[in-house]
C-alpha cells in the first residue's frame, strides 16, 4: 500500500477557500516564521477518505474481531460513552476556566462527574478517597507507590523494598523500582499463587509494602489475601491491590474491606475505554483514610452549597501527577458505564466474566496443557501440549494461526512464571456463538499442530503482512515496507 505521501500531486485539494479580503495581521515575529510551506500530502476528498478507510481495514481490532487478549483485553466499549464524552459542553471545556464567578456554570458539571466518579469508586472498592490524575494503569502504580514512600517519610520509616510475587503484572516492580525502591520477588507456589509461610520468610522491618496484582496473571484470585495483608501490617508495611482487572470481582468484593490500603483501577479496561495503542487511559488511584492526606492535587470537593471546587490547600500531598485532571474524556467514559450498568449490572460484569474464563477454560482442558488446572478468575492460561512442542508448534505459531481463523491472538509469553504461555480472556461482553467458534479454532488448531509438523510456521497469511522480523521491526522501524 502506498503511503499518503506517495498519493500527493501538487496542487490537488480536497477543499477549496475563498481568498481571504481581510489584511494579514500576524503577530509572530518573522523569523519564526516558515518561508516554505509544509510538505504535506495534497490529495482530494475521496483520495483522503479512500486511504483511511483502507488503512482502517487492514487493521485487526475489536470492532471487527474477538479479542482475548489476556489481561490488557478490551473488555466492553460501548459507543454511548464514547457518543457522551463527545458532547461539547465537556469535549470543548477549557482546563483554565474558573471553577465558580464567571465561568463557573460551564465547569461545575465536569467538576460533578469527578466528585460523584469519586464517591462511586469509593463504594465499589471500599476505599476513602481518590485521585483521577493518573493517566495509566502504570502511572496509578506509581502515584500509589510514591503516596506509600510518602506516607513511610512522615512517621520517619526507615523503608526500603517493596515485595512483589512473581505472579504480578510486570508494570508493578517497575513502577516501584522507579520510585525508589528495591524490588523482591516472592516466588509464588505449586497452586499458582503466593502463600503465607513463603510470604513471612520476607517480612522484616525494612518491607514498605507489597503490591498484589489480585487476581494474579494466572487468573487466581488469592485465597490468604486477610493473612498477607495483616502481615504486611505488621511491620507497618501497607498493601497495593492491583485492580486494572477489577472486572474480576467488581460489584462482589471490595479490595478496602479485605485490608488493602491502596488501590487502583484502569479505567480503560474495566469501565468502558478501550485499551492499547497507547490511546487515553485512566488509572484512579484509591487511599485509605490514613493516606488520604498524600493524594496528589488538586482534589475535587463539595462545598457546603452543594457547588464543587478543586482543593488545592493540601500540604503533605505528593504533588501533581498529570496536568489537570488527568484524562478526564476517560473518567467521564466511566462514569457514564458505572450510571448505565448499576449496582446489579456490574455485579454481572464480574460473574460473565468469570463464566466465560471458565467456559473456555473448561473447553480447552483436554486440548492444551493448563498452566494450573483449577477454577480462574476472568483469565485462564494455557501451554501448547507437550506433542505441539516436539512439533516445533509454539504459542507464538498457535498465536499467529487464530489470526488466519479471524481471531485476535491471546496474550503469548507472559506471565513469564508459565513457559509458552497462551493466555486467554474473553471478557464479559461475549456471547456464546463467539466463544464456541473461538474454542472450535483452538481445537482445530490443536488438532493439526499435533499431527503434524511445523503446521503453522507460515502463518498468518492472510493479512497484509505476514510474519515480520519482530526484532527488527522494532528497531529498525520502516513504515514504508508495507
Ligand atoms: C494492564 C495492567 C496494568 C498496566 O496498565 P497500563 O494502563 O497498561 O499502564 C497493570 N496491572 C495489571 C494487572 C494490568 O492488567
Amino acid at each position: 500500500m502506498k503511503l499518503v505521501f506517495e498519493k500527493s500531486i501538487p496542487h490537488r485539494r480536497a477543499v477549496r477557500t475563498v481568498e481571504s479580503d481581510v489584511p494579514e495581521t500576524i503577530n509572530i515575529e518573522k523569523s519564526l516564521l516558515r518561508d516554505k510551506c509544509p510538505n504535506l500530502p495534497e490529495l482530494s476528498e475521496l483520495d483522503v477518505v479512500r486511504h483511511f478507510t483502507e488503512l482502517s481495514r487492514m487493521n485487526f481490532g475489536v470492532d471487527t474481531n474477538f479479542y482475548p487478549l489476556g489481561s490488557c483485553t478490551m473488555k466492553y466499549n460501548p459507543k454511548v460513552t464514547e457518543r457522551i464524552a463527545s458532547y461539547p459542553g465537556f469535549a470543548h471545556l477549557h482546563p483554565l476556566l474558573p471553577q465558580l464567578r464567571m465561568g463557573g456554570m460551564l465547569t461545575q458539571g465536569a467538576l460533578g462527574v469527578i466528585y460523584e466518579m469519586d464517591m462511586f469508586l469509593r463504594e465499589t472498592t471500599g476505599m476513602d478517597g481518590f485521585t483521577m490524575q493518573p493517566m495509566a494503569g502504570a502511572h496509578g502504580e506509581l502515584t500509589g507507590i510514591m503516596i506509600i514512600a510518602a506516607y513511610h517519610k512522615d512517621k520517619g520509616n526507615k523503608k526500603k523494598t517493596i515485595l512483589i510475587p512473581d505472579s504480578a503484572h510486570g508494570t508493578n516492580p517497575a513502577s516501584a523500582a522507579i520510585a525508589g525502591y528495591d524490588v523482591i520477588a516472592v516466588p509464588s507456589n505449586d497452586e499458582g499463587v503466593m502463600d503465607v509461610d513463603t510470604l513471612k520468610a520476607y517480612i522484616n522491618d525494612e518491607v514498605a509494602g507489597l503490591m498484589l496484582t489480585c487476581p494474579n496473571t494466572l487468573g487466581l484470585f488469592n485465597p490468604h489475601i486477610k493473612e498477607i495483608c495483616d502481615l504486611i501490617h505488621s511491620v507497618d508495611g501497607l498493601v497495593y491491590y492491583d485492580g486494572a482487572n477489577l472486572n474480576a470481582i467488581v460489584g462482589k468484593a471490595r479490595p478496602g474491606d479485605f485490608g488493602f490500603d491502596v488501590v487502583h483501577l484502569n479505567l480503560h479496561k474495566t469501565f468502558a475505554t478501550p485499551h492499547g495503542g497507547g490511546g487515553p487511559g485512566a488509572g484512579p488511584v484509591g487511599v485509605k483514610q490514613k493516606l488520604v492526606d498524600y493524594l496528589p492535587i488538586s482534589v475535587v470537593v463539595k462545598r457546603n452549597d452543594g457547588t464543587y471546587a478543586l482543593d488545592y490547600d493540601r500540604p503533605k500531598s505528593i504533588g501533581y501527577m498529570a496536568p489537570f485532571y488527568g484524562n478526564f474524556g476517560v473518567v467521564l467514559k466511566a462514569y457514564v458505564y458505572a450510571l448505565m450498568l448499576g449496582k446489579e449490572g456490574l455485579k454481572r460484569v464480574a460473574e460473565n466474566a468469570v463464566l466465560n474464563a471458565n467456559y473456555i477454560r473448561a473447553k480447552l482442558n483436554d486440548h492444551y496443557t493448563p498452566a494450573v488446572d483449577k477454577v480462574c478468575m476472568h483469565e485462564c492460561v494455557f501451554s501448547p501440549t507437550q506433542k505441539m512442542l516436539d512439533n516445533d508448534t509454539h504459542a507464538f505459531d498457535i498465536a499467529k494461526a487464530l489470526i488466519d481463523a479471524g481471531f485476535h491472538p491471546p496474550t503469548v509469553y507472559f506471565p513469564t512464571i508459565v513457559k509458552e504461555a497462551l493466555m486467554i480472556e474473553p471478557t464479559e461482553c461475549e456471547s456464546k456463538e463467539t466463544l464456541d467458534a473461538f474454542i472450535d479454532a483452538m481445537i482445530e488448531i490443536a488438532k493439526t499442530a499435533e499431527a503434524k509438523l511445523h503446521a503453522f510456521s507460515n502463518a498468518p497469511v492472510s493479512t497484509p503482512v505476514s510474519r515480520p522480523n519482530e526484532t527488527a521491526a522494532a528497531k529498525n522501524l520502516n513504515i514504508a515496507c508495507l
